[in-house]
């Protein structure tokens, strides 16, 4: 995309979301709030996207949801979100809420087979890591990922993206390629369930979610109106949005919060 999207052209979709209705703000975070960085342990929220984020919080009739990949204590570290927000970790697999500047999360319970299944996966995997300079592997409470982002030989990177892919296959694990990252989990795993279970879990009649990666990609093409789905940066996508970077989504966020700040406030006013 050659030029950022003119905020006319989301005003139509963001209005939509505006409703008396209970509403669930779920955000992915890398590439969606955060930018994109070699190494996940720098990855930080956009400056802009915070005080959006901590006036969604408070809104009333509004749910606030991180949902990504990574690890929920991972995102909660790295995010610090408002209070009160709800965090999806593992891609569905794992759950927690951000209160009071603490996580409290719900525990993740492996059975025998699963977490030997799970070491193997992370064995192999580190095996297959020696093969090219750069890979790396990390190991999550319910899955396995196979990273390359640092490589540069970009060739062999997908070679060893296919073989971990293969790996998991092989181990009977549900694989989740991404960008530069294969991810192979010991549980069923993926956004859209992980949306669709939040929204009916926080009671919520409407939902926008935005993601950047492929894995979004499969919860976006689950999403349809008057829910919105809003796809970040470029892409084949079947999102109605599309947003190019985080720095834009934090502009969205900020127009939605005063948005739905009005009609709170003209639903208050009312003899
Ligand atoms: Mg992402």
């Amino acid at each position: 995309m050659k030029r950022p999207m003119p905020r006319e052209r989301w005003q139509p979709a963001l209005r939509e979301l505006v409703t008396d209705k209970r509403l669930l703000v779920a955000l992915d975070f890398d590439g969606t709030l955060a930018p994109l960085v070699p190494n996940p342990a720098d990855s930080r929220m956009v400056p802009a996207a915070r005080q959006p984020l901590e006036r969604l919080a408070a809104l009333p009739r509004t749910v606030l949801a991180l949902v990504s990949g990574r690890p929920v204590a991972d995102l909660a570290h790295l995010a610090e979100p408002p209070s009160g927000t709800l965090l999806v970790g593992s891609h569905g697999a794992e759950h927690g809420v951000f209160r009071d500047g603490a996580l409290r999360m719900e525990p993740v319970q492996l059975s025998a087979a699963r977490q030997a299944r799970l070491t193997e996966l992370a064995a192999s995997f580190e095996k297959l890591a020696t093969q090219g300079e750069g890979a790396w592997v990390e190991l999550k409470p319910v899955a396995a990922v196979f990273h390359t982002r640092p490589m540069a030989d970009r060739a062999l990177a997908e070679n060893l993206e296919k073989q971990a892919a293969q790996i998991g296959k092989q181990l009977g694990g549900h694989v989740l390629a991404g960008k530069m990252v294969v991810e192979v989990a010991v549980v069923p795993a993926g956004k859209a369930g992980a949306l669709a279970r939040l929204k009916d879990r926080c009671r919520c009649d409407r939902m926008v979610f935005a993601g950047d990666d492929f894995t979004d990609e499969l919860a976006l093409r689950t999403i349809k109106p008057p829910d919105l789905g809003i796809k970040v940066g470029r892409g084949p996508t079947a999102a109605t949005l599309r947003l190019p970077s985080p720095a834009v989504v934090a502009t969205f966020l900020d127009e939605l919060a005063t948005a739905l700040e009005q009609a709170a406030l003209a639903t208050k006013v009312k003899p």
